[in-house]
């Protein structure tokens, strides 16, 4: 199956396309569709999705000392620790499901963290493909503040781009959607200069190393994901 012929019908995990055990990671501004995108590469290719974000909002939730504290750091927008993170990522990239290889959504942020999955990539006789996607920052504001999730099965809406066929609710399963508390505007700004400052070393260290391509992602998420598919293909 060539990557035009990529199509909704074909996320089934019985025809799964099949790519080199690899380590993807997708990187990109909150709010540049980077979850949408990993979800649907996981779900065609049959890859564990990996996020960052997911996992520590889970975290969030527990009643303990980290939860309380992770609570407080996701409400602001800062960065998690490196240690919490080494921590989250080594386990869940052990995992068996992580056997033919993952996509990482929102790992790694900062160059210690890029140093962290060096290791990893190595221990586990993995090559490391980064899938940048950019798209002007004028455009992330809207995004984020307009994203709407689904608590149930994660499907991401924008009541601006994407919205959901009734108001509030998930096409899907008809769960109320969410709005994250770090997709408020006094948030949000935080989150886009923290990422810039600390994510242009990153970029910088994959371009080097000729692991990074770089995606413009300011059109359809149809068209964006056909080329991250081509990508893929190719890489194999
Ligand atoms: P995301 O859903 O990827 O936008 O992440 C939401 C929040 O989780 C971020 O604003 C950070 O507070 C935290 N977070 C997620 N991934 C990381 C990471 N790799 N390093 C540090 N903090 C992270």
């Amino acid at each position: 199956m060539s990557a035009s012929e990529i199509t909704e019908a074909s996320i089934h995990p019985a025809s799964c396309l099949s790519v080199k055990p690899r380590i993807y990671v997708v990187m990109g501004a909150p709010g540049v569709g980077k979850g949408t995108q990993a979800r649907r590469l996981s779900e065609t290719f049959g890859l564990p999705q990996i996020s960052t974000g997911d996992i520590l909002r889970a975290m969030a939730k527990e009643d303990t000392a980290l939860g309380m504290e992770l609570r407080l750091i996701l409400s602001t927008g800062e960065l998690v620790s490196d240690e919490v993170l080494a921590r989250v990522i080594e386990e869940r990239t052990s995992k068996p499901d992580c056997a033919n290889g993952y996509i990482l959504d929102g790992f790694p942020r900062t160059l210690y963290q890029a140093q962290l999955l060096e290791n990893i990539a190595k221990d586990q006789g993995k090559e490391i493909q980064v899938l940048k996607l950019i798209v002007p920052r004028s455009s992330l504001l809207k995004r984020l503040t307009g994203r709407r999730s689904c608590p149930t099965c994660g499907e991401i809406y924008n009541i601006y781009l994407k919205p959901p066929k009734r108001e509030g609710l998930c096409d899907l399963d008809g769960t109320p959607l969410v709005h994250r508390s770090d997709d408020r505007p006094e948030t949000v700004s935080i989150r886009v200069a923290n990422y810039e400052k600390l994510t242009k070393p990153l970029t910088d260290y994959y371009l080097e190393s000729g692991r990074l391509v770089k995606i413009q992602a300011e059109k359809p998420v149809e068209e964006v994901f056909q080329e991250l598919c081509a990508i893929l293909t190719q890489a194999s």
